[in-house]
C-alpha cells in the first residue's frame, strides 16, 4: 500500500452551489488509472451542464486486489462532489460515466478501468440493490478510509 498523487489528485475546485453533496469512491486497475482519473476530473469539469461538480479530490492510494487476487494493484481515491441529481439518478449517471471510460462488466471483483461508488449522499441511508448508502463496506476498506481521512485532513 502506498500513497500516490497525480495532476488532479489531490485537488480542490470551485463550486456551482448545487443542492446535494456526495462522496464518491474512484478506483481502477487497468492501464494507467491515475491518468484516467485525471481525464475524468477534466471531463466532468469542462462540461458546463454536467449534473455533478467535483469540489475536492483526495490523494490516491495503491492497494493490492481483493476477492480475485490475480490482477494488478488498484489505485483508489475519493472525490467530494456537489450534484443536482437525486441519489438514484446519481448512481445511474455514474454508471453511465464508468461505461464512457471503458468499463466492462465481466465477473465479480474483476479488473476494471473505472469504478465509481457512492460512499455518502448527504446524510441519506438507503438499503436497496440498486443503491446502498452509506456504502456497505467503506469503513472496513483502507482503500476508502485512508483517502477519506486525507480528504478531510485537507479541509481548509
Ligand atoms: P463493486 O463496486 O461492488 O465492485 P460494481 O461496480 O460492479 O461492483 O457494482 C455496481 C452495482 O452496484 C450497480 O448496479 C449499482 O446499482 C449497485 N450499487 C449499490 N449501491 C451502490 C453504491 N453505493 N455505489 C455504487 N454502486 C452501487
Ligand atoms: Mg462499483
Amino acid at each position: 500500500m502506498s500513497i500516490a498523487v497525480s495532476n488532479r489528485f489531490p485537488g480542490s475546485f470551485s463550486s456551482r452551489k448545487m443542492p446535494h453533496l456526495a462522496i464518491v469512491g474512484v478506483g481502477g486497475n487497468i492501464g494507467d488509472p491515475a491518468a484516467r482519473f485525471d481525464r475524468l476530473v477534466d471531463y466532468l469539469r469542462k462540461q458546463r451542464r454536467a449534473p455533478v461538480r467535483i469540489l475536492r479530490t483526495s490523494p490516491l492510494l495503491k492497494n493490492p486486489p481483493f476477492g480475485y487476487t490475480d490482477q494488478p494493484d488498484f489505485l483508489n481515491g475519493v472525490m467530494e462532489m456537489e450534484t443536482k441529481l437525486g441519489p438514484f439518478a446519481l448512481i445511474r449517471y455514474l454508471l453511465w460515466v464508468e461505461k464512457r471510460f471503458g468499463r466492462k462488466r465481466s465477473f465479480r471483483n474483476a479488473p476494471r478501468t473505472l469504478d465509481l461508488d457512492i460512499i455518502f449522499y448527504d446524510d441519506l441511508k438507503r438499503r436497496t440493490k440498486r443503491l446502498e448508502v452509506p456504502h456497505p463496506h467503506f469503513h472496513e476498506r483502507e482503500s476508502v478510509m485512508i483517502p477519506l481521512m486525507l480528504l478531510k485532513g485537507g479541509r481548509r
